[in-house]
């Protein structure tokens, strides 16, 4: 992404581009060739009447559309797909190529799905493909390990991390650590269908791209090695593998949108529910914890989904103690979160797109005898409902709020015992629900 260095300095920018576009017009942004590469392999998943639906445009998407968020300021025709109604007159929009906060990032995928979407039921399909086009960038740029720090262009911070050998000293990582050259194929991949609606959809593929980050933030590290040991085939390796997910996730994209813009929904994905424990809380894609988060008994930093951690170390099954038919009986719950106090987990959700909260709440059976807690779920800083204090040996209780209106939810776990130490509290089944309940 060497137009990133445009909005430091737009004349050398300019210059730069103008030029690099006459010279190796496939070689020189972002991904660079891989765009197309990645965008081709997620095409080629489409079912067929998709394919159909965009006929003579797809073959443009895939090779043109997919890098109009890098040309925009060599490709005056289609620089207008890559700009945005809320960002008055910004050309080069750098949140299309670096990750920011999610929220922000949630706004630019709703907002290019929406306008694909409108584009496809207006039948105008060469501005949905182009809409598309500028989505799939973005999708890919934030999945490649060139693009993984949030706030960093990688120019000289990995330098930090890892000193280069003397003959590398003066080598700008950016391109070599993203440019490499390799195929990618998703073989019998399935796209899923991320929502029925655009709020939907996005709030879905914000979690996927999430995934893309974090995944191409494992690459970097052994992608620079690599490329300071000189072996090119260990560098193209780790980008392909990064690519390759990207690929699945622009095909889940590409296909949604598709299916929002016919409004034809054949695939079998259940999207009654969300399993709020499978999503990253606000607090984690930033890694930002205020200090005085730390303090947190028994854990010293953050919550676990899957698990609870005895001692803050070893992993210990989510179970509770639960009443069926008047009787305290235990279960395990392989859906949860384990955390332990003061916890708070915030989550941006897509407004009146669920309907309900719902999860079971308490102390782990055998580890939080000891402990008292208060469970409160807050919604755009309300208080929605709060449980406790409830004690160790207590049953847990089932947590259901209606959500009408709420982007923001916040789940909070306070002490209400004199030491912290056994307050092991568990959010069993946490699910964001559509179906409102009888
Ligand atoms: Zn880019």
């Amino acid at each position: 992404m060497q137009k990133h260095a445009c909005s430091l300095s737009l004349a050398a920018g300019l210059a730069l581009s103008a030029l690099s576009f006459v010279l190796a017009p496939s070689r020189a942004w972002a991904w660079g060739a891989p765009h197309g590469t990645i965008t081709r392999a997620a095409m080629a998943t489409l079912p067929s009447w998709q394919k159909q639906l965009l006929g003579a445009e797809l073959q443009r998407l895939g090779e043109t559309y997919c890098i109009i968020p890098d040309l925009v300021y060599t490709d005056k025709t289609n620089a207008p797909f890559a700009t945005m109604d809320t960002h008055p007159g910004v050309v080069y929009l750098v949140n299309l190529h670096l990750p920011a906060a999610p929220a922000e990032n949630f706004e630019i995928l709703r907002y290019f799905m929406d306008k694909a979407v409108a584009a496809f039921k207006a039948g105008n399909v060469g501005d949905a493909a182009r809409y598309s086009g500028t989505l799939s960038h973005v999708l890919e740029d934030w999945g490649c390990p060139a693009h993984a720090v949030p706030g960093d262009n990688m120019f000289t911070l990995f330098k930090q991390f890892l000193p280069p050998p003397p003959a590398q000293q003066y080598t700008l990582l950016h391109s070599p650590v993203e440019g490499g050259t390799f195929s990618v194929a998703l073989d019998a991949y399935r796209p899923r269908l991320l929502g029925t609606s655009v709020d939907e959809a996005a709030f879905n593929l914000l979690h996927r791209s999430q995934e893309a980050t974090i995944f191409a933030r494992g690459q970097v590290v052994p992608i620079i090695q690599a490329l300071y040991a000189g072996d090119t085939n260990a560098v193209n390796a780790a980008q392909q593998k990064a690519a390759t997910l990207d690929a699945a996730v622009v095909a889940d994209a590409l296909h949604t949108v598709c299916c929002l813009g016919q409004m034809k929904f054949e695939a079998a994905d259940d999207l009654s529910a969300v399993d709020l424990s499978t999503l990253l809380p606000l607090q984690a894609p930033d890694l930002y914890f205020p200090q005085s988060s730390f303090f947190s008994k028994p854990y010293w930093g953050h919550a676990t989904p899957g698990v609870i951690l005895r001692n803050g170390t070893e992993p210990v099954p989510l179970r509770l103690a639960v009443l069926e038919q008047g009787q305290a009986v235990t279960r395990t719950f392989a859906s949860g979160i384990g955390t332990g106090t003061r916890s708070v987990l915030t989550y941006l959700i897509p407004a009146d797109v669920y309907q309900r909260f719902s999860a079971r709440v308490g102390l782990h059976a055998e580890l939080g005898k000891s402990g008292s807690v208060i469970f409160e779920v807050s919604g755009n800083g309300k208080s929605l409902a709060r449980l406790g204090p409830l004690a160790g040996d207590a049953p847990a209780q089932l947590l259901d709020v209606a959500l009408a209106g709420v982007t923001n939810l916040q789940l909070t776990v306070t002490s209400a015992a004199k030491d912290n130490t056994g307050n092991y509290a568990v959010w069993a089944e946490p699910r964001l629900v559509k179906a409102s309940l009888p």
